[in-house]
């Protein structure tokens, strides 16, 4: 069976990138049908805007997308055009494993957690008003009826959503991808001590879930101290479930952890409907190089090829991407030791290698 995907090439390195990962996916022997469409700068002299509603039409469509990273352009109506994405098509799970793979230079052993981000409430809504506005100051006279005190007329004001229903979806899943994923502890990010009625909120229909998984171990963490416990011990976490701002910027830190963004893979999933992207953006400084990391599109397109129900596909592939990693010959330069001479590998080179490794059956 063909399975017709949504190809989002994107910009700055996205399309190089993507060109490597497709070619490595067809080499697997599973049949895919590539919807491309293009999206980011390049649509906006022609089509007015980086996100073409054909675009979403096509991932409505065909349920399943594999996306490269897209630079958000300045004064084009959008906030981002990834968040645009994410909230008109609710993909309201944000999915960022972080694995320690043998050979890639990295600071901390043995991490191996799955990051849940809430990926439609809280700060990401885009519910902002400039210092100065109208709005500004009806909100300061509203708050000050309803609170007995209020904020500078000359403050900019931003507005953190976080509702139960979208709170209990996200953590269902978490919840869900635990059981089925063969995890056992599910821990929730918050900092309830200071924000009862958002991040308290959150954390209560946290608990309120998780009362309907008894086999699930469940507990909560304040996001400062996870800060700290994730740079000394990070193996004591294994799925961690976070509103959309503290799942954003924790998920950057974990990245770090297991040796940068180049390896860092990622899904946005909603009812039905899944975008596969890594976590990293569009480099643009670095377009064209032909020298980026594919690691992380690559693993991202493995879990899409488990999402797909290509899981014996998936598990080889990733194997295979392990042991190129562990090789450490044909991996790009920021997967090279700092103090190593050489340029490292080109993207292509690199996809070869797997390729080669995945073709041999190569286990690491
Ligand atoms: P970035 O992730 O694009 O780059 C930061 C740095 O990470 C780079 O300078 C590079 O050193 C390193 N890096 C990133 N990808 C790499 C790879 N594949 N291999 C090796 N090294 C890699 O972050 P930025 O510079 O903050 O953002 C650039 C643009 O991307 C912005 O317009 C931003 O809005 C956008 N962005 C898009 C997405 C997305 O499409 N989902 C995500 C994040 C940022």
């Amino acid at each position: 069976m063909s399975h017709r995907v949504t190809l989002i090439p994107g910009d700055g390195i996205g399309p190089e990138l993507i060109a490597a990962v497709r070619r490595t996916l067809e080499a697997t022997g599973v049949a895919f049908e590539w919807d491309l469409q293009p999206a980011g700068a390049e649509c906006v002299p022609t089509e007015g805007t980086p996100l073409p509603p054909r675009v979403l039409d096509s991932l409505r469509a065909n349920r399943v997308g594999l996306k490269g990273p897209i630079t958000t352009p300045v004064g084009t109506g959008f906030r981002s055009v990834n968040v645009e994405l994410r909230r008109a098509l609710d993909l309201y799970v944000n999915l960022r494993p972080a694995k320690t793979y043998p050979g890639v230079p990295r600071p901390i052993h043995d991490v191996d957690l799955v990051l849940v981000r809430e990926n439609t409430e809280d700060l990401y809504m885009g519910l902002e008003f400039e210092r100065g506005s109208t709005a500004v100051a009806e909100l300061s006279a509203l708050v000050e009826r309803h609170a007995g005190r209020t904020f500078p007329l000359d403050a900019g004001v931003s507005l953190k959503p976080i509702s139960v229903s979208g709170t209990r979806r996200v953590v269902r899943f978490a919840l869900e991808h635990a059981r089925s994923h063969d995890r056992r502890h599910v821990t929730v990010g918050h900092k309830a001590n200071i924000m009862k009625y958002t991040d308290g909120l959150f954390l209560e229909v946290a608990r309120e879930e998780a009362r309907g998984y008894p086999d699930v171990a469940f507990d909560d963490v304040i996001v400062d101290n996870l800060c700290l416990q994730l740079v000394q011990r990070p193996q004591q976490y294994d799925v961690l479930v976070l509103p959309n701002l503290y799942g954003d910027i924790i998920s950057d830190l974990c990245a770090g952890l297991v040796g940068g963004l180049g390896v860092a893979p990622g899904a946005n999933l909603g009812d039905g409907i899944a975008v596969f992207e890594p976590v990293h953006g569009s480099a643009p400084a670095f377009q064209g190089s032909g020298r980026m990391n594919p690691t992380a599109l690559l693993l991202s397109a493995t879990l899409m090829l488990r999402h797909l129900g290509e899981r014996t596909v998936a598990d080889r592939l990733e194997r295979a991407v392990a042991r190129v990693l562990v090789e450490g010959r044909a991996v790009t330069r920021d997967l090279k030791p700092p103090s190593a001479a050489d340029q490292g590998a080109t993207t292509e080179e690199m996809a070869d290698a797997v390729i080669a490794a995945f073709r041999a059956g190569l286990a690491c």
